[in-house]
């Protein structure tokens, strides 16, 4: 029986399934706590080719809150979600005001080039390396989240294990153990296919030095499938823990949820 926190479902174009159809799987494969985290709608169109519309987003908390009453095992109805200042508002009064998210997990897929948003595949200059550093430390800052997907997902582009690499990553880690915030060893990286690193072909992410190092440096650690087909809700997950054993870390079984009001920040 174990859990999982990052679920995705049709609604963001690059999944298939809607909740129904996950929490069926979960049942069948043993679960003990399921998380929907589909991608957080965006204002202004950004980047909607891979999200839902902000008009679609009541109707999938009402689905995932819908489904979920029949389950058992308690389902909780969150977004992963990108972080630059610019957004603060729209996540603090829309996602968890009024959408009432249960949790948030930080998905730091991005750097701000001029009026662009850069995918961090397309990250190729040092500069910008930094610069998305800089962002993903303030955004596990801004308190809003409840754990950090994939944050080694820097290393499915930058395929050297280099000092660059480990100030960057470094500096992620030190700030995720500074604020609570575990990791995630995200079992879907550990599905798609093998890239050529460095020391040899490895998985985009997890990357073994990245969490090496975070357990050296005391970070706590989730293990979750970032599921984008309902037989991956488990199984993938399952691939993760494997992973965490085979470091030799103890994952959390549940995040401990943000409660962004009782925080005071909305
Ligand atoms: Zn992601
Ligand atoms: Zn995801």
């Amino acid at each position: 029986m174990i859990t999982n926190f990052h679920t995705h479902t049709a609604l963001c174009h690059h999944a298939v399934g809607m909740p129904p159809d996950y929490i069926a799987a979960a049942e069948r494969e043993g679960c003990s706590g399921l998380g929907f985290s589909d991608h957080a709608p965006l204002p202004d169109r950004i980047w909607q080719a891979a999200r839902m519309t902000p008009s679609q987003a009541p109707g999938y908390m009402k689905a995932v809150r819908e489904a979920g009453k029949d389950a058992g095992f308690p389902v909780y109805a969150g977004f992963e979600c990108e972080w630059h200042p610019q957004f603060k508002n729209w996540i603090t009064d829309f996602l968890l005001g009024e959408l009432k998210a249960d949790f948030l997990v930080y998905g730091p897929h991005w750097v701000k080039e001029g009026d662009e948003f850069l995918w961090i595949g397309e990250l190729t200059e040092r500069s910008q390396v930094y610069r998305y550093t800089d962002l993903t430390v303030e955004g596990i800052q801004s308190g809003l989240f409840s754990y950090i997907a994939h944050p080694d997902i820097l290393m499915s582009n930058w395929r050297s294990w280099d000092g660059d690499a480990r100030a960057c990553l470094g500096a992620v880690i030190d700030a995720a153990v500074a604020s609570g915030l575990p990791l995630e060893i995200n079992g879907n990286g550990l599905e798609r296919p093998l890239i050529q690193g460095d020391s040899g072909p490895r998985h985009p992410y997890p990357v073994r030095e990245f969490w090496e190092l975070a357990l050296e440096r005391g970070a706590q650690v989730i293990c979750n499938s970032d599921a984008h087909y309902p037989e991956a809700v488990i199984s993938a997950a399952l691939k993760a823990h494997e992973f965490a054993a085979e470091i030799g870390c103890v994952p959390l079984e549940t995040p401990r949820f943000r409660k962004a009001a009782a925080e005071g920040l909305i």
